[in-house]
């Protein structure tokens, strides 16, 4: 099948490329023409593991093409799919603006019937808007599909290739047998498609990412618990996740959840209910209980040096949102670094993937280290704001030559206890025993 996709970000280019991958022909289309041209000649500019050898492969296989021009692309396709970005308007609503812009011109370019299929995260009812928006600029006959995304940035071309499932939400038979063509190399291995009305699908985004960040707040309130009574989060995270109503995955406490997604769809569901009259109170406690926790532990590195940051040097491990990606939307890194700026130390921070998203962000404010022992050169403590796995077992001995002091503030819980306990650490994480 010929297909156009419209915003290559993580969830376009990442849809684009599998698509491809899976034998159709698409094409990529991006307002951001230095993107576009960069993609052209074979560079991938976003970070996401195994992403590259597989679009380089469908470059070459003539099955994956970029353009700016979204008439090219849609004259060749039967599906346009929107990947377009929904950031957080100033009160928290969804920002439709991309998506409903792109609707209009495919209204305006609509020379046959097409099936336009929303991939971006939207609010119940947006579906609706896109037809309207489309039925304003044409008579030529068209379908709108959801098909919301559930891909995570690190783990991409596999969510991609291999989905838990695929939500479908169309009441348009010949939409619904599209779609599911696309879908068939999915379904041929056991993979489910669950078709259902459109404002159930375009729900039920909100509702997983929101359920999710629910989840890791309940377990960071937990973890929180468990220091004020002398509990081990560690072994109540255990114990609770053994439960298969509960499961162990998104029960490890941190200092928070960022990223693209789970902040602006808490955020946004909350609007989406006040519209309705209707408060999602757990989700409004949700985003307060997470907006602390991000910067939990800055409190914990100021009592330790007596009130006083002033002059102090903290090294930062990580600055991506969570571990395998370069996006730094919304990363808890930012929100500590911010706060222990004001408070007047200074950071000298390591992060091999994320490192130039954040120069563009803050430039020389911070100092940038080329390896993870140099970022603790002559540092006051050092601060763990990503789970990259290469923190996991790094050499004490190097870092305690390195650091002035030895002081870890850990916000991803990177060490059991019995790893770091006789190495003479003062050693704070979350929801366990502080050390030294
Ligand atoms: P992104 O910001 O990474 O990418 C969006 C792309 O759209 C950019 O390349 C931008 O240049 C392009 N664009 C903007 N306006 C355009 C226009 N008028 N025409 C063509 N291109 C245009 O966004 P993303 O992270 O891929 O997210 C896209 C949507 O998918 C959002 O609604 C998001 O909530 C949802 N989503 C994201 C993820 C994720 O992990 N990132 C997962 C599931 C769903």
């Amino acid at each position: 099948m010929n297909i156009t996709i419209v915003g290559t970000g993580y969830v376009g280019l990442v849809t684009g490329t599998t698509l491809a991958e899976l034998g159709n022909t698409v094409y990529c289309v991006d307002i951001d023409a230095k993107k576009v041209e960069a993609m052209k000649q074979g560079s991938v500019p976003i970070y996401e593991p195994g992403l590259e050898e597989m679009f380089l492969r469908n470059i070459q296989a003539q099955r994956l093409f970029f353009t700016t021009e979204l008439k090219e692309a849609l004259e060749e396709s039967e599906v346009i799919y929107l990947a377009l970005p929904t950031p957080p308007g100033e009160d928290g609503s969804a920002d439709l603006s991309y998506v409903l812009s792109v609707s209009n011109q495919i209204g305006e370019l609509l020379t046959d019937y097409k099936v336009i299929v929303n991939k971006s995260t939207v609010p119940v009812g947006t579906a609706d808007k896109v037809r309207e928006t489309i039925a304003a600029k044409t008579k030529i006959p068209f379908d709108v599909v959801s098909n919301p995304e559930f891909l995570r940035e690190g783990f991409a071309v596999e969510d991609s290739m291999n989905p838990a499932r695929v939500i479908v939400g169309s009441e348009s038979e010949r939409a619904k047998e599209i779609i599911a063509k696309i879908y068939q190399p999915f379904t041929n291995t056991g993979i489910p498609i669950i078709f259902m009305d459109e404002k159930s699908s375009e729900l039920t985004k909100y509702a997983s990412n929101s359920f999710l960040a629910v989840k890791i707040t309940f377990m960071n309130e937990i973890a929180n618990y468990c220091e004020k009574v002398g509990a081990d989060v560690d072994k109540v995270r255990l114990g609770m996740g053994s439960d298969d109503r509960i499961g162990h995955r998104f029960l490890f406490p941190g200092i928070g959840y960022g990223g693209s997604c789970f902040p602006k769809d808490v955020k946004a569901l909350i609007k989406s209910g006040k519209q309705e009259d209707f408060d999602f109170q757990i989700l409004e406690a949700t985003e307060n209980v997470n907006q602390a926790q991000k910067v939990i532990l800055v409190s914990e590195i100021e009592k330790y040096f007596g009130g006083n940051l002033q002059g102090k040097k903290i090294a930062v491990w990580g600055l991506a949102f969570k571990a395998n990606t370069d996006d730094i939307r919304e990363a808890s890194s930012l929100d500590n670094i911010e706060k222990l700026l004001e408070k007047g130390a200074t950071i000298s921070a390591y992060d091999a993937i994320a490192e130039e998203n954040v120069r563009k962000l803050l430039g020389d404010k911070i100092a940038y280290s080329k390896d993870m022992y140099s970022a603790l050169e002559n540092a006051d403590c050092l601060l763990i704001a990503t789970e990259w796995s290469e923190f996991k077992n790094p050499n004490f001995e190097i870092m305690a030559e390195k650091m002035n002091n030895k002081a870890i503030f850990d916000g991803r819980n990177m060490f059991p206890l019995e790893q770091i306990e006789d190495k003479g650490f003062f050693y704070k994480s979350i929801g366990r025993k502080t050390l030294g």
